[in-house]
């Protein structure tokens, strides 16, 4: 039987990074594991969340407001205002991960054919959720500052329009790790208006950093500009099973934005949400961050010295101040490498990474890979970066 789909559904390709954690399920083997973007169980706070789950409220189980429980969005109002973002709660929608967050800001600004600018290299699913509301994506540089944002008038003038989103990263990025920096924000805050288009700022892992200082939010830069469409998640600060994010957004698009999750999941998971909203009601996020972020230092210190020592000159990688990666380019002797290529000889020798293309809307970046180093003890990352050379070896003994 053949099926008479809508245009949008041949855009539904699929995320890579989906299909290598089913991938990474059925190998039977010893794995190190540099490809989710996940932390390791042992850093999720499991027994205060299955503490909080068996005291919760009654009415826990009904279905809840599509804004987001009541609870969850007092708590999120403080953490905001505590991370210098003071929002309003007309501004906050709950979400199902950020991911959701990613799904209505495509939805709700995306007409067939409008330009979406996202960074080279960038979260596909980010890339993935544009295409299927059938937008023209293309791609701009990221540099070691983050978005290129001199390059956008260029792409602008070769497209022949104007952006209706651009969609960026701006801290400890994925892939890369590289923050965008306060100037290059600013400078992007001016074209967005110049060109009316919406910035997607999407940041998973903007209060994790574990060096050097915090850059401020495009929503405190900008004064709450209209203009910027914030997103969050409490999936890489707590554990990303709980599926819970939320937007800030102007007041406008937050009405929007409701009744869009009305047509979708009518509301997010009532328990999950609440959940959270104890986790943080009770103060106990600050301490697991403090945990927390000593140990992904040492493990990003572990990976590059780990990469360093191995491929010498080989290698370049970028050098984050928080979040979960880094990412690795093969130069030199090893320019030619296809990291996806090296997959397979790469998970036969015990490692996981995500090849570099699939990162990017353009089919580039084949000798790059994303190298997650949160999950991983440095023990572990070293031996992981020696089954790398391993595999790299067996493909390529230059
Ligand atoms: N955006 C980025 C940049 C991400 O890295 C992720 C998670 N990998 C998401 C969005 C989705 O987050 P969530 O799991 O909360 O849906």
């Amino acid at each position: 039987m053949t099926f008479d789909l809508a245009t949008r559904a041949s855009e539904l390709t699929g995320s890579v990074i989906d299909s290598s954690t089913e991938l990474l399920a059925q190998q039977r083997h010893d794995i190190v594991r540099f490809a989710m973007g996940a932390p390791s169980e042992d850093l999720i706070p499991m027994e205060q969340l299955d503490k909080l789950f068996s005291h919760m409220p009654t009415g826990r189980y009904d279905y809840g407001e599509s804004a987001g429980e009541p609870a969850l969005r007092e708590q999120i109002l403080a953490l905001s205002e505590q991370m210098g973002n003071p929002t309003s709660d007309d501004r906050l929608v709950v979400t199902n991960g950020a991911m959701q967050g990613l799904d209505l800001a495509f939805k709700l600004l995306v007409n067939p054919g409008d330009l979406v600018i996202v960074e080279n290299p960038t979260y596909p699913n980010g890339y993935q959720t544009a295409r299927s509301y059938e937008a023209d994506v293309v791609s701009a540089p990221v540099d070691s500052h983050g978005l290129v944002v001199d390059s956008l008038r260029e792409i602008v003038a070769r497209s022949g329009k104007t952006p209706k989103v651009i969609y960026t990263i701006p801290n400890f990025q994925n892939p890369t790790g590289v923050t965008l920096s306060r100037e290059r924000k600013t400078q992007l805050l001016a074209l967005a208006e110049e060109w009316g288009s919406v910035i997607v700022e999407d940041d998973p892992y903007g209060m994790l950093r574990f060096d050097g200082t915090d850059v401020p939010s495009f929503s405190s830069l900008g004064g709450h500009n209209p203009l910027v469409f914030r997103i969050q998640t409490f999936s890489k600060l707590i554990a990303p099973g709980l599926r819970v994010g939320w937007i800030d957004v102007d007041p406008e698009l937050q009405k929007l934005a409701v009744n869009a999750k009305q047509a979708m999941d009518t509301c997010t998971n009532a328990p999950n949400q609440l959940v959270v909203a104890k986790f943080l009601q009770q103060g106990h996020l600050a301490p697991h961050l403090d945990r927390l972020l000593p140990l992904y230092k040492e493990r990003k210190a572990a990976m590059n010295q780990a990469l360093s020592e191995t491929f010498g000159e080989s290698i370049r990688m970028t050098d984050p101040e928080g979040g979960f990666f880094l990412w690795a380019t093969f130069m030199a002797e090893r320019e030619q490498l296809d990291t996806q290529e090296l997959f397979p000889a790469a998970l036969e020798e015990g490692v996981a990474y995500i090849p570099g293309v699939a990162f990017t809307a353009d089919n580039s970046q084949h000798n790059a890979l994303r190298l997650c180093f949160a999950t991983s003890s440095p023990d572990r990352i070293r031996e992981g970066v020696s089954r790398l050379e391993r595999a790299v070896l067996r493909v390529q003994s230059v």
